[in-house]
């Protein structure tokens, strides 16, 4: 008698979620891997990866994922296009809402990453792409000698902002404290790129321009409250991220943050739902450490199959 459409739905196609495709599909469970749009993830955001062991040159967010994702149709990974929109996990065999369709699995992982988050200010929703932008290695290259600002002090903003100068002419980068987030090695590379100025105390206030492009911004000294114009071409925004749990609505438990909580075995508060990558409360949100949620969590979905299925 068929159980359920599914052994396991894995819900996310980035590194975190490839990755427990590639465990669970060697392992032969029948599992399918949903994607909102492309896999890849909040990966493809990074320029250059310099930390993920084995590659000693470094290595693309872009050619990694792909990488991955051969790796994972090799061993006979079903990846399919679709958004979830909600779980029903009330019943044993659990149910994945999509749109026009419901599908059933014995077992979920979920490995949605996490969102960039927004300051809110005027001008920074009407101008995404048209100047704001989120990503470097996305939009990096049409700021060549131009003037550019960069928001946030953290990993994220100092690393990117080194990658920005490699066509902006100039980068202010603006940060809302008087020291850097960012771990020392990528601040030494700022300090010591002078096409970066960075602006301490700082916040940004408002975005302006034409119909079509980013032309000045507003910058407030927070210490001497001194507020005032500077022209850019455009404006990257890196304050962080939020997890991508809308679907879940109430059906696993959350940390503060609203980051799913999981035990050593990545088992969310719900049996036989597990989580990786960013969407889970990590200490460290890395590739690396995805990859490795990832492979807990696809052995951890095989035993759970085992345990409670085999005499159902
Ligand atoms: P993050 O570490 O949370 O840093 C966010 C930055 O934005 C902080 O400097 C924060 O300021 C600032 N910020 C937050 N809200 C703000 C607001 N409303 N207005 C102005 N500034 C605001 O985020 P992240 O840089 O994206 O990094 C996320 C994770 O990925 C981290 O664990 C990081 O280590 C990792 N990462 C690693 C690498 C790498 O290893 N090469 C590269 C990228 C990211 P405060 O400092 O004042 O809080």
């Amino acid at each position: 008698m068929k159980k359920a459409d599914y052994d396991l739905v894995i819900i996310g196609g980035g590194p975190a979620g490839l990755t427990a495709g590639i465990y669970a599909s060697r392992a032969r469970l029948n599992v399918l891997l949903l994607e909102k749009v492309a896999p890849g993830g909040q990966v493809l955001v990074s320029d250059w990866i310099e930390n993920y062991p084995g590659f000693p040159e470094g290595t693309s967010g872009y050619d990694l994922v792909t990488k991955m994702v051969e790796q994972a149709k090799q061993f006979g990974l079903t990846i399919e296009t679709g958004e979830v929109l909600s779980l029903d996990l009330s019943e044993a065999a659990k149910k994945i809402e999509l749109k026009g369709k419901t599908i059933t699995t014995l077992s979920i992982i979920i490995a949605t990453g996490a969102s960039p988050r927004k300051l809110g200010v005027p001008g920074e929703d009407m101008f995404i792409g048209k100047g704001v932008s989120f990503c470097a290695t996305c939009d990096g290259p049409f700021f060549k000698d131009s003037v550019v600002a960069a928001v946030g002090g953290g990993d994220t903003a100092v690393q990117e902002s080194n990658y920005l100068t490699k066509f902006a002419k100039k980068v202010y980068l603006i940060h809302r404290r008087d020291e850097l987030r960012a771990t020392k090695i990528l601040q030494e590379r700022a300090m010591a790129n002078d096409k970066i100025e960075i602006m301490f105390d700082s916040v940004l206030t408002g975005i302006y321009g034409g119909l079509t492009n980013v032309e000045k911004i507003n910058v407030k000294n927070l210490k001497t409250e001194e507020e005032k114009e500077i022209l850019v071409d455009g404006c990257f925004i890196w304050v962080g991220t939020f997890p991508n749990t809308s679907f879940l609505k109430d059906s696993v438990k959350v940390d503060e943050y609203g980051f799913i909580i999981v035990n050593q075995s990545m088992e969310t508060s719900a049996p036989g739902v597990f989580a990786v990558g960013d969407v889970r409360n990590t200490p460290l949100r890395q590739i690396v450490t995805a990859v490795g949620d990832a492979a807990i969590a696809a052995v951890s979905a095989e035993h759970y199959i085992e345990n409670t299925w085999a005499f159902v």
